[in-house]
């Protein structure tokens, strides 16, 4: 096992802290009942406003995504309430199953790597009166992003409160959430936000708010949000965790979120670009291809996940992550979200050209690490190169 200190970390979640949140981290124990924490849940919530896009309730919940996704889900649906379920990866699968224990689910799939068939949403929207459209907008197991705002939109039309997990979205690339009309936007904090695991935080529509049922005593959205709206929290919050995430956003913020935008986007070209050059396969299909993860299938080599993601951890002290899954052993996936940086990803692609070169894999040397420099050299935009926000 590489030093965890010292290694290359890329993956599509948890991601690299900066040495800001860690110190954080370890700020002296802060009484959760006391101005100073109303004072710092309100600069969080402030900052979560801005990178959601939202001037709705936000909310934040001491648990991980999926506590968000059953807050989001539970307090919204229930039996008797039809759901059209989203689902093409195992987040979309899971977001399906948190629907169909708590209201009447009708999935619609689309095969692992593809995006959905609108008109196959539009019809299932027809089917029935809809209480709620579930889906994922970045598909982290595929690398795919989903058509989020026509997803959302076909919803609005059809009378269905749009829950929307972004988990892996917010905060590295643009998600509007009032202007396509999201009702609830679900985000993890391992994630594009760059703070630790543990926290899940939630943006609620008026529309939603007025709609909310209790139907669990520590996920109720509602008594969430009634006590965000008061500055506090319904139990005690994980404060390590609130005050991490909040430096976290602000490091964000700071960066600007459209140079930040902007920056993951050319790490997702590059990324693209330079697995295409070594001969690798993109899992996703070209027209929905995530900007925060890129799945890449194994070449045919013997023992493929060893032989590359194994030996890029063990020799190099690259963290890549693998498949999941229907498409374990497969497929092996590199996260270049939140703070990730193109040196970073040289790295990468450094170790992975000589895992594959070991591993029997014909290609050129050097054919990755140079679709990376000749990503990068071409000349940024303004916003980029002054750090600045558009
Ligand atoms: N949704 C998506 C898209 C994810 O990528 C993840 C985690 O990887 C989750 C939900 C679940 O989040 P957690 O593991 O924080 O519960």
């Amino acid at each position: 096992m590489p030093d965890l200190e010292d290694v290359t970390f890329l993956l599509p979640g948890p991601v690299k802290l900066h040495p800001r949140v860690l110190r954080a981290l370890s700020l002296p124990s802060m009484p959760h009942r006391s101005p100073e924490f109303t004072a710092a849940l309100g600069h969080l919530t402030e900052g979560l406003k801005e990178v959601f896009g939202t001037f709705q309730d936000v909310t934040v919940l001491s648990g991980s995504g999926t506590a968000g996704m059953e807050a989001a889900v539970g307090s919204l649906v229930k039996k008797g309430d039809r759901v059209v379920a989203l689902s093409n990866g195992k987040f979309g699968e899971r977001m399906a199953d948190i629907s169909a224990l708590h209201g009447d689910a009708v999935r619609v799939t689309a095969p692992w790597g593809q995006g959905f068939d609108l008109g196959e949403v539009e019809r299932a929207l027809k089917g029935g009166e809809t209480k709620a459209l579930t889906f994922v907008l970045n598909e982290t197991s595929t690398g795919v992003m989903n058509q989020g705002k026509e997803i959302a939109w076909l919803a609005r039309e059809h009378g269905a409160l749009v829950i929307m997990d972004a988990v892996t979205a917010v905060g590295s690339v643009p998600v509007p959430v009032d202007e396509w009309g999201v009702d609830v936007c679900i985000v993890g904090s391992q994630k594009c936000l760059a703070a630790p695991p543990g926290l899940a935080f939630l943006s609620v529509s008026e529309e939603a708010y007025s709609r909310l049922h209790r139907f669990s005593y520590y996920l109720d959205l509602k008594k969430h949000i009634d006590k965000t709206r008061a500055g506090s929290t319904p139990f005690t919050p994980a404060v390590p965790l609130y005050l991490a995430a909040t430096e976290a956003i602000r490091i964000a913020l700071e960066e600007g979120l459209d140079a930040r935008y902007e920056r993951t986007r050319r790490m997702a070209d590059a990324t693209r670009a330079a697995a295409t050059a070594l001969g690798l396969e993109l899992y996703a299909a070209e027209d929905v291809r995530s900007d925060t993860v890129t799945a890449i299938r194994y070449p045919d080599v013997p023992d493929a996940e060893k032989a590359i993601r194994g030996r890029m951890k063990d020799a190099h002290g690259v963290l890549v992550a693998g498949g999941q899954d229907e498409v374990k052993g497969r497929i092996f996936r590199i996260g270049h979200m939140a703070n990730a940086r193109p040196e970073e990803l040289a790295g990468c692609f450094h170790a992975l050209e000589s895992c594959l070169i070991e591993a029997g894999h014909d290609f050129v040397p050097g054919a990755g690490t140079g679709a990376l420099v000749r990503a990068f050299s071409r000349a940024p935009d303004a916003a980029v190169a002054s750090g600045r926000s558009a």
